[in-house]
């Protein structure tokens, strides 16, 4: 059985587009092989913060995870800063890592162009990311399209620190990707990915009039004016909300209805929100409970460090015997 490592950034409370993209596929993938999930806290203070914000945002992702089905005897979930270890690999990493591999980086880019001034953690972003799934010798790493690039600089990084230290044992294996079978979620907006930053998400723990409240104005197929213009559902990301959260007779039905303008967008959007409540009714539930009861979310985390402070400490036993410092 293959080890799995991935990371969220604590934004807070989850939104539909990171469940779907992201976390629903964790939560099956738990039950295939040993899993390390981690919220990476590190990494959320590359551009200001406030320190207050970021232990709440922290904690609303626990509780977001757990309720949408990490299960803590199945899987470790734990916060980054709790094992010290991913930073002091992450410095390691660095004395290994081409400079011009990390100017390459397609998000570096895109971000430093927007930002006035660019910090060293910007940069050096997908480095802590390799030590984060290095440091438990990870196999598989679920992720989207948009990281492959960072995970192909975590082999990269691999490959050379054996080269240099390790050449004949293969110490860190080559993580390998696991792409998320979810398409990317488009926001509510429909131009452009789900994202807190954009402001065009809906969240997985919201009540059913709050989403109502944001589905209802959501874009939609921009052919269909008035009610009796046949749509196309394909270009529609209400219809991709469908595929995701309706089952297969309804979603078929929606694209009969579309098309033939049998139905207007806003009957399509009621049935919609039934199809997403069936699914997160019991995820509120179970937020609501971990809420109730804060030990909850404290043993999950504390034994989920707990683990991975084990395996990181062994790893590092390992990279400092090979490096000269033990
Ligand atoms: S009927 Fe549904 S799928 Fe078609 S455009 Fe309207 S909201 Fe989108």
């Amino acid at each position: 059985m293959g080890r799995i490592f991935s990371g969220i950034q604590p934004s807070g409370e989850l939104h539909i587009g990171n469940y779907l993209g992201a976390v629903k596929n964790w939560v099956a993938l738990q039950h295939t092989a040993e899993s390390i999930f981690c919220i990476v806290d590190y990494h959320a203070i590359i551009t200001a913060y406030e320190p207050a914000q970021l232990r709440q945002r922290r904690r609303e992702m626990a509780i977001g995870l757990l309720a949408a089905g990490l299960d803590p005897q199945v899987c470790s979930l734990f916060v980054q800063s709790d094992v010290p270890e991913h930073t002091e690999l992450a410095w390691i990493f660095n004395t290994v890592t081409p400079l011009g591999e990390l100017e390459r980086q397609t998000q570096f880019k895109d971000k430093s162009q927007r930002m006035e001034s660019v910090s060293a953690g910007l940069l050096n972003y997908p480095i802590l990311q390799a030590a984060d799934i290095l440091l438990y010798r990870a196999d598989l790493v679920p992720v989207g399209e948009d990281q492959l690039q960072h995970l192909e600089l975590s082999r990269v990084i691999a490959r050379r620190w054996n080269a240099e230290f390790a050449p004949d044992t293969g110490f860190f294996p080559e993580p390998q990707p696991k792409l998320t079978p979810t398409r990317r979620i488009m926001g509510l907006d429909g131009q452009s990915k789900m994202s807190k930053s954009m402001g065009n998400t809906i969240g997985l723990l919201e009540s059913k009039d709050e989403i109502w409240t944001k589905l209802r104005p959501a874009v939609t197929d921009p052919k269909r004016i008035k009610k009796t213009d046949p749509g196309t559902p394909e270009v529609c990301n209400i219809y991709q909300l469908h595929k995701a959260f309706s089952a297969p007779d309804t979603v078929e039905h929606v694209a009969v209805q579309c098309s033939t303008a049998g139905w207007g967008c806003i009957d399509c959007k009621k049935v919609l929100l039934e199809s997403m409540e069936t699914e997160l009714v019991p995820i509120r539930a179970r937020a609501e409970r971990l809420r109730a009861e804060p030990s909850l979310v404290d043993d999950a985390l504390a034994t989920g460090a707990g683990r991975c402070r084990a395996t990181a400490r062994e790893t590092m036993q390992g990279v400092r015997e090979r490096m000269g410092f033990a």
